[in-house]
């Protein structure tokens, strides 16, 4: 079926090509006022301007009056843990009253409190958890998303995770990507051998994972306290053996030396950023790997920002991406996230917009078939109510402007 929206006050995000926008360009983001698109089954066939508008050419099309709303492409989010068993608001009330990370992991609380969690609830009641949340995220305008394991930390929990990750890729019309993160926190029985995790990782997870063909992606938290840069090589070496690209969590708490290993790994992307010096901003900088911001991180943690503004003028490619876990960002709407990278991090609107769109589509490389509005590409989009200008939209930041969901064509209701 062909479908004409028409009257649409502002369509966004035209861009021409797929290469992944850095340094000045990332402000270019190419919008047309008074317009018409077009689609075709899945599919983007053409857009326009009002004054040539094409009724007469698919006389039996089905046509939707935009009514002036602003038309964009859906969010490309690279980077959740969107399947956990369970919420920690109560880690959250002892941090508003001053708990350390510390006191907190000793009641139990951290990554390894929702390992713990998600090891007994079973697969049926994670899917529906995680089919829930994602419902929640297209009403919010996501069309394609990265999922991480990392909260099974054993072999059995680990692929049960990404079980549930690959049957929401089988049910849900959100584009999906899925990254095995075994090497997220170290399960206590290994606190003093950390080695035999990691091997555990290297000659049981990672071929396991292969073989079912669960993941596209391998993660390892390079982190202080948490896995070395050589033990993140080892891990990621193993991973690209068996077809497993490394994207990285890097440089979140300190100057990790994440970002040099993920850039000589040639990491599809290094994610957070919030420390940062200036030998890892000019690496980056120099590198086709991509810097990932999540504000909510920050945000909700109280931390310093990653330094958008040095990593723009340096030449990095920067996505924005919401980071939705229980522990550090309780929230995947990406609409919160583009207003926090223009409020915290001080990206422009247009910035943020395609930070979130077509460089979130190349961390997924998924460039090819989102990101944008470009004949051929998925009909991925959201329509939103009136609004007086691009700005205007991380500008109202509290608001629901979205109207209408469509995604590979069809309406969401
Ligand atoms: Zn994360």
């Amino acid at each position: 079926m062909v479908c004409i929206y028409y009257n649409i006050g502002l369509l966004g995000g035209l861009h021409n090509s797929n290469a992944p926008l850095r340094g000045a360009s990332l402000a270019d983001f190419p919008c047309m006022k008074n317009a018409y698109l077009i689609t075709q089954q899945d599919y983007i066939l053409e857009y326009g301007s009002m004054l040539e508008l094409p009724f007469e050419k698919y006389p039996s099309a089905h046509r939707i009056d935009v009514a002036g709303g602003a038309l964009f492409p859906s969010w490309c989010d690279s980077h959740t843990h969107l399947v956990f068993a369970g919420s920690r608001e109560h880690e959250f009330v002892d941090k508003i009253k001053g708990l350390s990370y510390a006191e907190i992991a000793a009641k139990g609380g951290g990554i390894l409190n929702s390992a713990a969690k998600l090891q007994q609830t079973d697969e049926q009641e994670l899917y529906e958890l995680a089919s829930e949340r994602l419902s929640e995220l297209v009403q919010a305008g996501t069309g394609a998303i990265e999922i991480k394991s990392g909260y099974g930390l054993t072999l059995e929990a680990e692929l049960k995770m990404l079980r549930v990750i690959k049957r929401l890729k089988e049910n849900s019309p959100v584009l999906i990507r899925a990254t095995f993160l075994g090497a997220h926190a170290f399960p206590n029985q290994y606190r003093d051998n950390p080695d035999s995790y990691i091997q555990l990782i290297l000659s049981e997870m990672i071929p396991a994972v292969a073989k079912a063909g669960l993941a596209e992606y391998i993660d390892v938290f390079c982190e202080k306290g948490f896995f070395s840069p050589e033990q993140t090589v080892l891990i990621c070496e193993a991973g690209k053996k068996v077809g497993l690209r490394p994207r990285l969590h890097a440089n979140q708490l300190s100057v990790s030396g994440g970002v040099q290993v993920g850039v000589s790994l040639h990491a599809i992307s290094v994610d957070h950023l919030e420390a940062m010096d200036e030998e890892s901003i000019r690496v980056l900088g120099c590198s086709a790997t991509i810097g990932t911001l999540l504000p909510n991180a920050s945000y909700f943690l109280r931390m310093q920002d990653a330094p958008a503004r040095k990593l723009i003028d340096a030449g990095a490619i920067i996505a924005l991406a919401s980071d939705f876990n229980p522990g550090s960002a309780p929230s995947g709407n990406m609409n919160g996230v583009i207003a926090q990278a223009c409020i915290r991090m001080r990206m422009l609107p247009e910035e943020a917009f395609n930070a979130a769109t077509i460089n979130g589509a190349c961390a997924l490389e998924l460039e090819s078939k989102c990101g944008s509005l470009q004949a051929g590409k998925f009909a991925n989009f959201f329509i939103t109510k009136p609004i007086p200008s691009l700005a205007y939209y991380p500008y109202a930041f509290g608001s629901n402007l979205i109207n209408k969901v469509v995604l590979r064509g069809k309406e969401i209701q």
